[in-house]
C-alpha cells in the first residue's frame, strides 16, 4: 500500500527556531503526542494526539494506519521537496517559463562543495542564470525546513494556525511514496 503524506515547505532564516515553535503549539495543542514514536517513515515522529480532530478530516482513519505521525525535517540547506512516487520534480525560468532538462535540475540538485562557488542554472530558452532554489517548482517546492504529516488530511483553518506559529508562508506538497 501506497503512503501519502501532506507536506508544508518552508523557506525561512532560522528553520530550527521555526521549528522548535511550531511543535511547541502543536503539542501544547494536543495535537501531537511529545515523544517520538517510529511512527513516521524511516526516522522518529511525533504520534497523533488526542485532540488530532481539530487539525485534520479523517481523525478515525489516522489513528488506525502507519505511518500516521509528524514529522520534522531539516536538511541543512534548501532543497526540492517533490513526490518521489514516478512523477519527476520540474521547474520553469522565472523570466521565459521555459522547463529545465531534467539531468540539468538533477545535477543542480546532488552534493555541492562548498570551498567552490555555486554554478548557476541557465535557462535553455532566454539564457538568465539563477541559482536552482530562485526557479519555479511545480507539483513541489524549495525549501529548508518541511513539515510532514503521514497520512493526515489537513483542514484549512490549521493550516492557518501554523503558518502564525511558524510566522512564515509555506507550500503545500502532496507526497505520495
Ligand atoms: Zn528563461
Amino acid at each position: 500500500m501506497s503512503s501519502h503524506a501532506q507536506v508544508l515547505v518552508l523557506r525561512v532564516e532560522e528553520p530550527s527556531l521555526v521549528a522548535a515553535k511550531v511543535l511547541e503549539q502543536i503539542v501544547k495543542a494536543k495535537i501531537v503526542e511529545p515523544i517520538p514514536t517510529d511512527c513516521v517513515m524511516g526516522g522518529r515522529g511525533y504520534p497523533p494526539g488526542t485532540r488530532i480532530e481539530t487539525a485534520i478530516d479523517n481523525p478515525d482513519d489516522v489513528r488506525h494506519v502507519v505511518p500516521n505521525g509528524f514529522e520534522i525535517d531539516f536538511p541543512g540547506k534548501i532543497e526540492l521537496y517533490f513526490p518521489p512516487d514516478g512523477g519527476r520534480p520540474w521547474v520553469t525560468c522565472a523570466a521565459c517559463r521555459s522547463p529545465l532538462e531534467e539531468d540539468v535540475l538533477l545535477g543542480h540538485l546532488g552534493p555541492r562543495n562548498p570551498f567552490r562557488k555555486r554554478k548557476l542554472a541557465r535557462c535553455p530558452g532566454c539564457g538568465d542564470e539563477r541559482p536552482i532554489e530562485d526557479w519555479v517548482a511545480h507539483d513541489s517546492a524549495f525549501g529548508n525546513l518541511a513539515f510532514f504529516f503521514w497520512s493526515w488530511h489537513l483542514r484549512v483553518d490549521f493550516i492557518g494556525r501554523v503558518q502564525e506559529w511558524a510566522s512564515s508562508t509555506f507550500v503545500v506538497v502532496d507526497y505520495m511514496l
